[in-house]
């Protein structure tokens, strides 16, 4: 795990917020969801493994019954996974759903915990759950690092990561802690929409100046990262990116961060 480079994070932050801010963009789900850290952290469990629709309408049915950790502890099992069947995985995060609550209950008297070993320590929540629940559910600085997030701070040159884990650590080495809030937001709806898994665009990026891929695409050399040079990235037809779908409505993660 290492972090490699210095990068101008004010600058890279400034310009993808006033860019996704000025257009019509998707959005990373959580955004409408942030504020409420149990919502945030059984939402966040929901969102493994499944797309933002999924999560979005399966989260409304199951925090329409269920809003609390004390009300989720009466549901059953079945009743709950009725209520996410369409997030795939659904016994299994029916399982843990039940487990937190019950633990949010017992152990921290109903209230979610705020610290990463607390958090970490409950059942179902890894490292990525747990710093979205410091983010998006009180606002306090963490780094959630999800698959765009590992592959756009690659692409961008500032880590040499192989998984998600060693980028969160390589990112809290490299970002002033200032700066932590924006970083899953913007990069997460960067990734949504031009810098994708397959073929970026970068001629199109507002960041491509301070990234290492756009800056060795736009000189004509291969990038640091040979799975990102365009030309030999041939997108698998199950993996083939959609085009992104049209968002609307305030954007309060991303507000509330800067
Ligand atoms: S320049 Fe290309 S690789 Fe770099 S962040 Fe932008 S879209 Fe992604």
């Amino acid at each position: 795990m290492k972090s490699v480079g210095n990068l101008d994070w004010e600058s890279l932050l400034d310009r993808l917020g006033a860019f996704y801010h000025a257009g019509d963009w998707r959005v990373p789900y959580l955004r409408d969801h942030a504020e409420d850290p149990f919502q945030v952290l059984i939402g966040t469990i929901l969102s493994q493994r499944t797309r933002d629709e999924n999560t979005d309408r399966a989260s409304a049915r199951l925090f329409a019954k269920y809003p609390t950790p004390k009300s989720l502890t009466k549901a059953t099992q079945k009743q709950i996974e009725s209520l996410i069947h369409e997030t795939g995985f659904y016994h299994t995060k029916a399982r843990a759903i039940r487990a937190t609550s019950r633990e949010i209950l017992t152990r921290f008297g109903g209230v979610v915990p705020r610290t990463l070993p607390e958090l970490t320590s409950l059942p179902g929540v890894g490292p990525k759950t747990a710093n979205c629940v410091l983010v998006f559910g009180y606002g306090l600085p963490g780094m959630p690092v999800d698959t765009h997030v590992h592959r756009i701070a690659n692409r961008l040159g500032v880590v040499r990561t192989k998984t998600p884990e060693e980028t969160e650590a390589a990112l809290r080495e490299s970002v002033p802690e200032r700066y932590w809030i924006p970083v899953n937001p913007l990069l997460v709806q960067h990734g949504q929409n031009l810098c994708g898994p397959y073929r970026p665009k970068c001629p199109e990026c507002p960041i491509s100046e301070l990234c290492a891929t756009g800056i060795a695409l736009a000189s004509g050399r291969a990038p640091p990262r040979p799975e990102d040079d365009p030309s030999r990235r041939v997108p698998r037809s199950s993996a083939r990116p959609k085009p992104p779908a049209r968002a609307s409505g305030p954007n309060r993660v991303e507000r509330r961060s800067r």
